[in-house]
């Protein structure tokens, strides 16, 4: 399995039926991005139920980290499932949490801190919802501040600091107070020339002249909350200079600062988390997706001194479960050794030819982002000469390199992100760019 092949119309006659049940018996909350039905992986590569090929740009939303089916990552779930599959890390003590425990909190970086502290969860939004707990715990405030555009997870706790996409809140209110917005700050036209702030300038000054003055006092706020990279609400990486006020903010008023480096952390950017291209420390760090190359866990990560809470205050049955761990310990190996690095280096290169392509094919491309393996292509249209998003065109453009073998993935209103395993080659990512070129000149 290592080129792409279709050989049925898609979905072929075994993924039509087996999607039909699907349909049946899943709840209708589901996607349907594309009638993909996986049957093999290897590296980058993926086979459906009917022998086609394809090749995954998406890692089932940035968590393949090390490909599929990675040979040191199998062995190393393989030897834990002999040992012991489970007895709650949160309550018994196993032999593998406590030193995967401070590998991850010798890698996280975190502000003023000489020593960190983990606590094992699950999935991204538990790993928000604890944090949040910690936030206001080791304050002892109540409201949070997050960003428009960013997402957190699924949890009540999560959607009620959501704010990527209405329908994740809509109907399920009341939500959890103390949750407040502000504007993250962005480099691309689209809209040109909205009414709110997108500066880093004006996006700080919102925070600190409008919410801080007219909504919520700074010394009640427990927590400022954000993706150093934001993910669902469209791969935009903010500009340095925002993330170094944020900080500045939360040291002038006694805030405690949350990154949430669950799609964008574990060596997606070319760096082990995010927050390493702003040479900024957050307080508390979330973790999830990447870490364990397609096992759930999840994490948080504190200093010492932030996470001090007492016995039984947090807990969790599965967190940290043994085989997560051993395939999460692994995980961290391959990051550490050489795929971090490929990450920075290929996703430079993938990034310069999708611009390459940007240049070809003319307006409709209004951006080319991203930071490492997570990148970002954003489609616009005119619209009485002012530029606004084009989700038809970037829909259509998946759904048709669909049909040329290619998995690729929506975010924000009109992005198209591209974040495949980190393992991802030159040569894989040439083969990506022809196909996109050629979807490209039949979409556009
Ligand atoms: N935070 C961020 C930044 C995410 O991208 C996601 C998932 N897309 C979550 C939290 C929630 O993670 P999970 O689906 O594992 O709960």
């Amino acid at each position: 399995m290592s080129q792409i092949s279709i050989k049925t119309t898609l979905p072929g006659p075994k993924a039509k039926a087996i999607i039909e049940q699907d349909h049946q018996y899943v709840s209708t909350s589901r996607y349907q991005m594309y009638p993909f039905v996986l049957a093999n992986g290897k590296g980058c590569y993926v086979e459906d139920v009917d022998g086609n090929v394809f090749m995954d740009m998406h890692a089932g939303i940035a968590v393949t980290s090390t490909g599929h089916n990675h040979p040191e990552i199998n062995a190393a779930i393989d030897a834990q499932t002999k040992r012991y599959l489970h007895n709650c890390g949160n309550v018994f003590y196993n032999d593998s949490q406590g030193r995967y425990a401070q590998r991850l909190a010798e890698v996280t970086p975190i502000h003023n801190s000489d020593k960190n502290r983990v606590f094992f969860c699950n999935t991204g939004a538990e790993a928000w919802d604890g944090a949040v707990k910690l936030a206001r715990y080791a304050t002892g405030r109540q409201n949070v501040i997050c960003f428009y555009n960013g997402f957190h997870g699924r949890t009540l706790g999560g959607i009620s600091a959501n704010s990527s996409k209405v329908v994740q809140r809509r109907g399920f209110g009341p939500l959890l107070p103390g949750m407040h917005f502000s504007y993250f700050p962005r480099a691309f036209e689209c809209p040109s020339n909205p009414p709110y702030p997108t500066t880093t300038e004006g996006c700080l000054e919102y925070l600190e002249d409008i919410l801080f003055k007219k909504v919520v006092a700074p010394d009640e706020v427990a927590a400022i909350a954000f993706e150093p990279v934001q993910g669902e609400g469209g791969y935009i990486v903010p500009p340095k200079a925002f993330i170094e006020g944020l900080r500045r903010i939360c040291d002038k008023y006694g805030i405690l600062m949350i990154a949430d480096e669950v799609q964008c952390g574990m060596g997606r950017t070319g760096k082990i988390f995010a927050m390493e291209h702003f040479d900024v420390k957050a307080d508390i760090v979330t973790t999830a997706k990447g870490i364990a190359s397609g096992m759930p866990i999840a994490a948080f990560v504190a200093s010492d001194k932030v996470m001090a809470w007492p016995e039984g205050a947090h807990g969790s049955t599965y967190g940290g479960n043994p085989v997560a761990v051993a395939a999460a310990d692994k995980t961290l190996d391959l990051l550490q050794s050489s795929l971090c690095a490929n990450a920075k280096d290929v996703g430079k290169y993938f990034m310069d030819k999708l611009k390459v392509l940007k240049d070809k094919h003319g307006e409709s491309i209004g951006d080319v982002r991203g930071l490492g393996l997570m990148i970002g292509v954003e489609f616009v249209k005119r619209d009485n000469g002012r530029v606004v998003h084009d989700g038809d065109l970037r829909d259509a453009v998946i759904k048709k390199a669909f049909t040329h073998g290619l998995l690729t993935l929506a975010c924000g209103n009109s992005t198209l992100r591209f974040c495949p395993p980190l393992v991802i080659s030159k040569d894989e990512v040439d083969i990506v760019i022809d196909i996109m070129d050629a979807v490209f000149s039949e979409v556009i």
